[in-house]
């Protein structure tokens, strides 16, 4: 589960695929993802969290491939804006497979998802709630909400994307649930269906998850009785995957626990389960494939320049995230390397002081786990070109 990539003779291979293959016609770095890696992965998480629904974060990987695939396993989406729902709509999804989440939606974005019946809009604020009830009106429309909830918890992950804390922009305070209740009795063109959360990305430390579910579960049933179309309950995403921490529990130990937590918080429920994972599954089901241009050597240091960096991939820039590297050639000897790229900033690089096997000039490496906001967050600083993708 963990390790989808391992050298056969001297070759690394990706699932049961010979990376060299990719090189042959390189044209530049390129995304590639494996679709098995991905099926295991989802059916695992289904199996685990059954019967809850999959609601795939397509902000993790938006490729038209993985979506389609993501379809036939069964999956909606969790969309956060109009060119998601356009994406979604282009992949074979129905309007009824999407959950439409974020903090900023537009009027015209809301207006388009009420248009077109979007199964569920995840409202982050009584505002947002306002702005809908009024579009609502204007289509003579029931708009079906669910309501998420801020429960001020710490799931301990990087400041960047925790969301679950009272001074993170996301969700609403537990505190203004009664001014909620209020305007959904005053604008009968809102149709209260569900409570969610999402307390961020990386979720490792299962306590915060935890006791958020049981306070949204008292605000829950005590909604329901008032509100009759109150069914669905919407545990958000954001279990995590460790890159280069073997500090974390293993992987299928972490999912167990997760899926404990879960099925133990709602046995005793009758509401309709859903939940948005997004890199859970896509994460190690690609890898960035890039190709080094120099070793260049100075008094105190060993670089290797490589043709890809932060404009491809962000997360090392923005979260300090460490991805492991591999070599697509393993040779015996091995040097500390920090692994950089061609934009002219000091945070763009991979690793730092990170020991790999020899690196020459035109060796190629893939940067592991990049599956999930790697192509997604993929910009074009410095006018680089953006990556490519490939499917297998
Ligand atoms: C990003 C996001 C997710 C998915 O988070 P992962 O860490 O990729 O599982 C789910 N729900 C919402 C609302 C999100 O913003």
């Amino acid at each position: 589960m963990e390790k989808s990539l391992s050298y056969k003779s001297g070759a690394l291979y990706f699932g049961d695929r010979n990376l060299l293959d990719f090189t042959k016609q390189y044209s530049g770095p390129k995304y590639i993802y494996n679709l098995s890696i991905l099926s295991d992965r989802l059916v695992r998480l289904q199996k685990a969290l059954a019967p809850a629904r999959v609601y795939f974060a397509m902000k993790a990987n938006a490729n038209v491939e993985v979506l389609k695939k993501i379809r036939a396993l069964g999956a909606g989406l969790d969309v956060v804006s109009l060119g998601e729902i356009h994406r979604a709509l282009q992949c074979g999804f129905k309007n009824d497979e999407m959950i439409y989440s974020g903090v900023g939606k537009t009027k015209r974005e809301l207006t388009e998802a009420i248009r077109m019946g979007i199964y569920q809009i995840n409202v982050e604020s009584l505002e947002e709630l306002h702005r809908i009830g009024e579009i609502g009106k204007t289509f003579n429309k029931k708009v079906p909400i669910a309501i998420r909830l801020n429960p001020d918890v710490d799931i301990k992950t990087h400041p960047y994307i925790a969301t679950g804390l009272r001074d993170n922009k996301f969700g609403i305070e537990m505190s203004q649930v009664l001014a909620v209740r209020r305007e959904l009795k005053q604008n009968s063109y809102l149709n209260l269906v569900g409570i969610s959360l999402h307390l961020g990305s990386q979720m490792h430390d299962l306590t915060g998850f935890e006791s958020a579910i049981d306070s949204l579960k008292t605000i829950y049933l005590e909604l329901s009785r008032e509100f009759t179309g109150l069914r669905r309950f919407d545990i958000g995403g954001g279990l995590g995957i460790h890159y280069d921490d073997p500090s974390w529990l293993p992987e299928l130990e972490l999912l167990t626990k997760y899926s404990g937590i879960v099925q133990n918080s709602f046995s005793k429920m009758t509401c309709e389960l859903q939940t948005e994972p997004g890199r859970w599954i896509v994460a190690r089901a690609g890898v960035l494939l890039c190709q080094v241009q120099y070793i260049k050597k100075t008094e105190h240091k060993l670089f290797a320049i490589v043709d890809s960096g932060m404009n491809h991939l962000l997360r090392p820039a923005l979260y300090g995230a460490q991805h492991q590297i591999w070599p697509l050639l393993e040779r015996s000897d091995k040097f500390k390397y920090d692994v950089v790229g061609p934009i002219c900033e000091s945070a763009d690089f991979f690793a730092k002081e990170r020991m790999l096997s020899e690196l020459k000039p035109d060796d190629y490496v893939v940067i592991a786990d990049t599956g999930a906001y790697g192509y997604t967050m993929a910009n074009t600083y410095n006018l680089q070109a953006l990556p490519t993708e490939e499917v297998f």
